[in-house]
């Protein structure tokens, strides 16, 4: 994968930038936040890892500005700040996932990798799914209602994906911590549930009625219905 960092303290740049590459990822790294929103504009990156504390900016705006110019690209957000309340700004801004420092090198691998596997997975997706009056392209990350066109995040899309292709049968939380995340655990299904929220928002007709992504009480989620 093509990866940007976006990390205005040297020594952490730095080791991140020796430890992915020594993972076999191509690397970018920028030390503001011009520097890399003009990268990820240049390059074709795959993912940012994004610093939440920039010299020249709040790297929550970096993250809705990324996710609204490149809404293919992978965010994974490096925080320090340890609050609960940043991280759902971020992922709320559109970020993928986070990790707090100071993480270890194999916790950071294991969600670049998560990421890079479902990266390689996005091909197996049908172009176009059409559900319920909403054309899905989970290649392109996009969902068209009308004349509506909404950018869905690379996360937004494995989970489409992820129900799709299970859609015989409803998928719990922890199954989708592990397959769409790459991580274990209940602590965060939580956040589960929020981006499911916000991904309704964004492809149902009526968010409090999900015809595309439902409910099964006791179990998890489960695909609406056949195309
Ligand atoms: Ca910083």
């Amino acid at each position: 994968m093509q990866i940007l960092i976006i990390e205005d303290e040297d020594s952490l740049r730095e080791g991140l930038l020796d430890l992915i590459r020594a993972a076999g990822h191509e690397v970018d790294c920028a030390s503001t936040a011009a520097a890399g929103l003009d990268l990820a504009a240049v390059n074709a990156t795959d993912l940012v890892l994004l610093d939440l504390m920039l010299p020249d900016g709040d790297g929550i705006d970096v993250c809705s500005r990324l996710r609204e110019q490149h809404p293919q690209i992978a965010i994974l957000m490096l925080t320090a700040r340890g609050s609960e309340n940043d991280k759902v700004k971020g992922l709320n801004a559109g970020a993928d996932d986070y990790v707090t420092k100071p993480f270890g090198a194999r916790e950071l691998l294991a969600r670049i990798e998560a990421i890079a596997r479902r990266t390689r997975i996005r091909p197996t997706t049908p172009t176009r799914i059409e559900i319920d009056g909403s054309q899905l392209d989970l290649n392109r990350h996009l969902a068209q209602r009308g004349e509506t066109q909404t950018h869905l995040t690379p996360r937004e899309s494995a989970i489409l994906h992820w129900l799709y292709h299970q859609r015989q049968r409803a998928v719990s939380r922890a199954e989708l911590l592990e397959q769409v995340w790459g991580t274990r655990g209940d602590l965060k299904t939580r956040t589960v549930d929020m981006t499911i929220a916000n991904l309704r928002q964004k492809i149902e007709l009526d968010p409090a009625d999900p015809q595309i992504i439902k409910t099964v009480t006791g179990v998890g989620y489960a695909w609406g219905q056949s195309e």
